[in-house]
């Protein structure tokens, strides 16, 4: 039985050696952390869901001309994604005020913003990923400004398309993270969505009750985890059959194929 090459191993995710050059394999796992690692946890079935949630909004993406490295599900808990050079930036779209962004500027959580803002973090566990300005990004070379502008334009679309989709099935996205890779395909480069999208790095709350349907329920101890992502997916149409009982299953680790 020959083992996977583990290529990258992050908080809420797995990253193997593809089965073709160019490709990896993106396995999600149950663990859960928070406040950069100082909470840390199990979310029952998260993965299966994060896996099947990250799917579909990618493929709707993908649809409307959004450049991603996902390919295709592979099983419960992997799909086959396209290696991409990861910028290490993490961009963060806001559409209603909470958590950080209230708090930095005293505004009350639930507030909608005037229109979207972007911000943009450094990836690095051991500073906190820090905020960072355009000048910071191209300054220290993490991108190019022509990178800049193609993953606002991206980050842009993808909210509009998104907070629609959300929006159709009673859910208001407050904010998001996303992250970008650079895909080279011979000699041109494209900047493409990579990670994920899923309740883990968005905030979606009911339209009519407020009520927090994302990883906030963990963050804040508010109870019924499993529950809010497994509603998510259900309004999404995407619950894996079976439903519930299925995704609390446990599945088997990481390991040989
Ligand atoms: P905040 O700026 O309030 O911490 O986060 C804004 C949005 O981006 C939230 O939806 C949050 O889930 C997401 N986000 C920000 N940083 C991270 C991160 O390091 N990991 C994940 N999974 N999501 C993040």
């Amino acid at each position: 039985m020959t083992r996977r090459r583990r290529i990258y191993e992050g908080k809420a995710k797995v990253l193997f050696e593809g089965p073709e050059p160019g490709t990896l394999v993106q396995y999600f796992k149950d663990d859960a952390s928070a406040f950069n690692n100082q909470k840390r946890g199990i979310i029952t079935g998260k993965g299966v869901l994060n896996n099947r949630i990250s799917e579909y909004l990618m493929t709707r993406l993908g649809d409307i001309g959004v450049p991603t490295h996902f390919m295709r599900r592979l099983n419960m808990r992997e799909q086959l994604v396209r290696e991409v050079e990861i910028i290490p930036i993490e961009v963060v779209v806001h559409n209603i005020a909470a958590a950080t962004l209230s708090k930095r500027f005293g505004i009350p959580e639930g507030t909608q913003l005037p229109r979207s803002i972007i911000e943009y973090y450094y990836k690095s566990d051991e500073l906190g990923d820090p905020m960072v300005s355009e000048e910071h990004i191209t300054a220290f070379g993490w991108a190019m400004p022509q990178d800049l502008d193609d993953i606002m334009a991206l980050s842009l679309r993808i909210n509009d398309y998104l907070s629609g989709l959300f929006l159709g099935i009673g859910l208001k996205l407050v904010d998001f993270k996303l992250e970008f890779g650079r895909l080279w395909e011979n000699d041109e480069m494209r900047i493409v969505l990579a990670d994920e999208i899923s309740p883990d790095n968005c905030r979606l709350w009911d339209v009519k009750t407020n009520e927090k349907l994302d990883k906030d329920r963990f963050r804040e101890d508010l109870g019924r985890v499993e529950e809010a992502y497994q509603e998510v997916a259900r309004r999404l149409g995407i619950l894996p059959e079976g439903g519930p009982v299925d995704v609390a299953t446990p599945i088997r680790e990481p390991g040989p194929r």
